[in-house]
């Protein structure tokens, strides 16, 4: 049985996204554009707050642990809405947060639940990953040879009923400095493949030996926080790390909704590049009559819908998978709909630079800003061929 209605609750939810985005999510990345020096968060993190509230961050949680009880589907609607207005705000802040709530959730205990999820003046708590580091490719995540040189460096040894970690994470780690707490990823089996020799571990803001670094400045996503993240003789209690030790690698691949959120916000960009575009060539006039009326730029605009559903169809149904066949979900289904919507989006993003000819180029114009953004999907939370290499052994 397939059926594409949405519930009255998930209508309402998705309104109520979108009136998010367009009164409050696009001003502020307005507001931020215009003025390059100014840090992000200071106007971001209002969002943040206002969004928490809404409930967007702890979207996916159980009601009884002051969630909404909500589905991937009702993340996909959200975060679509949030991605069409700006899709670093909907990535960095809201998903990649509402998806980390949900992997504590589902593998924390009680009493990690109860303390890593409690409010943080007065909103849910803003995380981070930090996860690859400088000078190891990221893809060695992925990597199924074991060996000690490949996959992360950065060290977690036993002290007592402690860890002690030490190492140095990327500059694209997202949130770095302005997050509440990080989900640290760092090495327990040097002898085991990267994906079963790591353990993540809990390490809240202000952790003596938690430091920061360099910041990425990256060509789009101008509304989020990069940083590099050092830990120095970082001392965790044992009690800190999230799930069984080496397993670190299952936990993410656990958690389906990650790369899910992040293509819905993808197929939110695709759409908004589309309407930009469709909008402007219905005024922009050229022999006489608005270019839409151009086979060539109509057909454009055909293929920017058409590409724009179909990434949305296949993001629902990987949502929807979540629920029916997680293991299908996890393995095949996100990691093709993160690469199909960000795929979509670059296209739809350039298409719509074209269709506004050379203003399709300026800073006044949005088109610019779309395919900028648009790239920085297809490194983020790993690359197109490392996300299709790892379905392989499912296929
Ligand atoms: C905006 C942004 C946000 C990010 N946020 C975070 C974050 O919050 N936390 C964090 O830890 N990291 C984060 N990252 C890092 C991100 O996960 C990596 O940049 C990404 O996975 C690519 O890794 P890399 O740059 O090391 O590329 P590499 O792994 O060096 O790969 C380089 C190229 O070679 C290809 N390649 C590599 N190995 C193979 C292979 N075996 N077969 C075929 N092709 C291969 C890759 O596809 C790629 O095209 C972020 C990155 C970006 C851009």
């Amino acid at each position: 049985m397939i059926g594409f209605s949405l519930t009255d609750e998930q209508r309402m939810l998705q309104r109520t996204a979108r009136e998010f985005a367009q009164n409050v999510v696009a001003p502020a990345a307005r507001q931020v554009a215009e003025q390059p020096d100014m840090v992000p968060w200071s106007v971001c993190g209002e969002v943040y707050r206002q969004g928490a509230e809404l409930g967007f961050t702890g979207l996916l949680l159980p009601e009884n642990q002051g969630g909404m009880g909500g589905s991937c589907v009702d993340l996909a609607l959200v975060m679509e809405e949030l991605g069409a207005a700006d899709v670093a705000v909907a990535a960095n802040y809201f998903s990649l947060t509402a998806t980390m709530h949900l992997l504590i959730s589902r593998f924390g205990s009680d009493e990690q639940r109860r303390r890593y999820l409690a409010p943080v003046g007065g909103r849910g708590p803003l995380f981070s990953g930090a996860l690859n580091e400088p000078n190891v490719a990221a893809s060695d995540l992925f990597s199924p040879a074991p060996g000690p040189n490949i996959g992360i460096r950065t060290t977690a040894e036993r002290d007592g009923d402690h860890y002690v970690l030490n190492g140095g994470k990327v500059a694209f780690v997202t949130n770095g400095g302005v997050a509440d707490a990080y989900l640290v990823l760092a090495r327990t089996n040097f002898e085991a493949p990267p994906a079963m020799g790591m353990s993540m571990f809990y390490v809240p803001n202000g952790t003596p030996g938690l430091s920061f670094g360099k910041q990425a400045e990256l060509i789009g996503w101008k509304t989020a926080h990069h940083a590099e993240v050092y830990l120095d003789n970082v001392r965790v209690p044992g009690a800190d790390r999230i799930g069984e030790e080496g397993k670190a690698g299952m936990l993410l691949m656990a958690v389906p909704e990650m790369p899910i959120g992040l293509a819905a916000a993808y197929v939110g960009l695709a759409r908004a590049a589309y309407e930009y575009a469709r909008d402007y060539a219905k005024q922009r006039v050229s022999w006489g009559k608005p270019i839409i009326e151009h086979q060539a730029v109509a057909l454009k605009l055909a293929d920017m819908y058409v590409e724009t559903q179909a990434a949305r169809l296949m993001v629902w149904e990987a949502a929807y998978a979540c629920e029916t066949d997680p293991q299908a979900a996890g393995m095949l289904k996100a990691p093709a709909a993160k690469t199909f919507a960000v795929d979509v989006a670059i296209k739809n993003a350039q298409r719509s630079v074209e269709i506004l000819g050379g203003y399709g180029i300026t800073k006044e114009y949005a088109s610019g800003g779309y395919l900028n953004d648009a790239m920085i999907g297809y490194a983020c939370d790993f690359t197109r061929e490392m996300l299709r290499l790892g379905m392989v052994p499912f296929l």
